[in-house]
């Protein structure tokens, strides 16, 4: 059999990119897999979305612009400030090196023809080069398969570097073309499919397994050590919703307000995996402690949140006061004492040996009371009742806002662990947020294109007779008439500017009488408003000339929002 030529790939690219039709795109890519499948390696699926690592592999190729742009000239023999210029032009440097070289081509005559394995082994090794001299290896790696593209292949070569391919191919449309190649006239394959990918989050081993046969599937499952998809939960709009999508009884467990992890034990090593399938193990060693400390068991994954608390009052705290702790790498020992973390636990993927995701919600939940120890502030299985009764799962979602969760997670208990958001497993229930109807007490004038109007408004709530800000908002009308949004801020200004009171260089005093309702994303506790609290990220949705200042927002009203 002779060997695959990254040409064939090129043509495949080219001809995704020309079509927008889903259909045609899984089309061409399914005949396309009958020749993968004869011709090349079952890894090399993964370049039809630009990689060369599995998905589950956070590792990134981790070439920059600049770098790219040092390599192409290397490899082409021309300075890099043309590229710069031109890219300056184009903003794309797939078409730049494929421009540049098809002019190299016009004058030289040979080159060799590049192999699929050509290409894809020197990205690969890109990935884990490490310490002295990268940036040089990296560049020569690059250059050297550069050097012998033809145009169209330096193009995607490029854009594989750059983690963006531009054929419009995401998950769905590999999953589709795999099923149109190898099941044709079993569509339940597809649903197989899915879920094997969910599993193992590597198109190569789902590729392998359509090749050998349906039985192969059925190998594919959990493996400790490995990050997965968790399960997501449909949106319940009431408690009477929740029943009927998880049914009765049904679990209800708090939704605490952290960020999601796997946690991984596999040979007295423990891994920790985020929702999007990072390995965060290294910033969270309190975590690492605490479950080698409190959880008996000599092989697991476990699902968990970790919500953060306040070191002095003990109070749990919303997740944007621990998102740091999430990225810091380095100097992490004042962080732990900072921003200390407990673990809530609340769901079992794999336990001593095997795989538990087929277990009950009910049997999992019995592993989880048996293996981990309850430490407060530290450890402990999610909170969780079970019941049919309306007003005691009322009574419950109450008093976990009262403590400054979200909300409650409601989940089906005779239901095994369904990846994905699927309706039926595990639903959802918190508060809406709501617009605040809130009163503009001050203004500043804009600068450029804004220049003359009136474009950032302090807004407030009331207390009796008071008013008190509560933030700055500058978003959301619109610029010119036509545009998305609410006002223009030319209208806004001169509804405000008979009311302007004061004049301080940029700001204005304005009389409390225009009404507008703002959203936001979450309200925290702040000494720069005399309200004491911040809107955080607020917009204005709609002016509302139909409310007066005695129906907005009062301070008692903001501060239940922040519980
Ligand atoms: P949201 O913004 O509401 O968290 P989302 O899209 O991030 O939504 P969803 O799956 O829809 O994620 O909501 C559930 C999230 O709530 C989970 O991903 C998990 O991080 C968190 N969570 C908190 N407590 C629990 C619990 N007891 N059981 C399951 N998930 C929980």
């Amino acid at each position: 059999m002779k060997e695959m030529m990254y040409s064939e790939f090129v043509e495949l690219y080219e001809s995704l990119a020309a079509t927008s039709k889903r259909l045609e795109k899984v089309a061409i890519m399914a005949v396309f897999l009958k020749k993968l499948k004869e011709k090349g390696k079952s890894e090399w699926i993964f370049l039809l979305k630009g990689r060369v690592i599995p998905e589950y592999d956070s590792r990134e190729i981790g070439i920059s612009g600049q770098l790219t742009i040092k390599a192409i000239a290397k490899a082409l023999g021309i300075p890099q400030e043309t590229i710069v210029e031109r890219y300056k032009k184009v903003g794309d440097l797939g078409v730049i090196a494929q421009e540049l070289t098809e002019k190299k081509k016009q004058v030289t005559l040979f080159s060799k023809k590049l192999s699929v394995s050509n290409v894809f082994e020197n990205i690969k090794k890109l990935v884990s080069i490490e310490g002295k001299g990268t940036v040089d290896k990296k560049m020569s790696l690059i250059a050297e398969i550069i050097g012998d593209a033809s145009p169209n292949e330096a193009k995607y070569i490029v854009r594989t570097l750059l983690s963006d391919l531009r054929i419009g191919v995401a998950d769905g449309i590999i999953r589709d073309s795999i099923s149109l190649a190898f099941f044709p006239d079993e569509p339940e394959m597809n649903t197989k499919i899915q879920e094997s990918y969910d599993l193992a989050n590597d198109f190569s081993i789902v590729f392998q397994a359509a090749i050998k046969g349906k039985e192969e599937f059925k190998k594919i499952t959990v493996t400790p050590g490995k990050p997965i998809n968790v399960m997501l939960a449909v949106k319940a709009k009431d408690i009477d919703e929740a029943f009927e999508i998880c049914g009765k009884p049904a679990a209800f467990e708090y939704k605490y307000d952290g960020f999601r992890l796997t946690i991984h034990k596999y040979h007295g090593e423990i891994t920790l995996f985020t929702r999007r399938l990072e390995n965060v193990s290294i910033q969270f060693p309190d975590v690492v402690k605490a479950i080698k400390e409190n959880i008996k068991a000599d092989s697991f994954i476990l699902d968990a949140e970790v919500v953060g608390y306040d070191p002095k009052t003990k109070k749990y705290l919303p997740f944007q006061a621990i998102s740091q702790r999430i990225k810091r790498k380095y100097y992490i020992e004042k962080l732990l004492s900072q921003l200390p973390v407990e673990l809530n636990i609340f769901d079992v993927l794999y336990y001593n040996g095997q795989s538990t995701l087929e277990l009950k919600f009910i049997d999992r939940r019995k592993i989880i009371e048996k293996i981990v120890s309850t430490r407060r502030l530290i450890i402990r299985p999610a909170k969780q009742i079970v019941t049919s009764d309306v007003k005691k799962a009322q009574e419950f979602y109450e008093e976990s806002l009262e403590i400054g969760e979200e909300g409650v997670m409601i989940k089906k208990i005779d239901a095994p662990y369904q990846q994905g958001r699927k309706v039926g497993y595990m639903a959802k229930l918190k508060p809406e947020l709501k617009d605040l109807d809130l009163v503009i007490v001050g203004a500043e004038y804009g600068s450029g294109k804004r220049g003359g109007w009136l474009t950032s408004y302090i807004v407030a709530c009331k207390n009796q007779d008071e008013f008190l800000e509560i933030g700055k908002v500058s978003s959301g009308l619109k610029e010119i008439e036509g545009q998305e949004g609410a006002t223009t801020y030319e209208e806004m200004t001169r509804l405000l500017k008979p009311l302007i009171e004061e004049e301080k260089g940029n700001y204005v005093k304005i009389k409390p009488k225009i009404v507008v309702s703002v959203t936001y994303q979450n309200i925290q506790k702040s000494p720069s408003y005399s309200s004491g609290y911040a809107l955080r990220f607020p917009r204005i949705a709609t002016y509302r000339p139909d409310k007066g200042i005695k129906e907005i927002e009062s301070l008692k009203d903001i501060e239940k929002l922040t519980v």
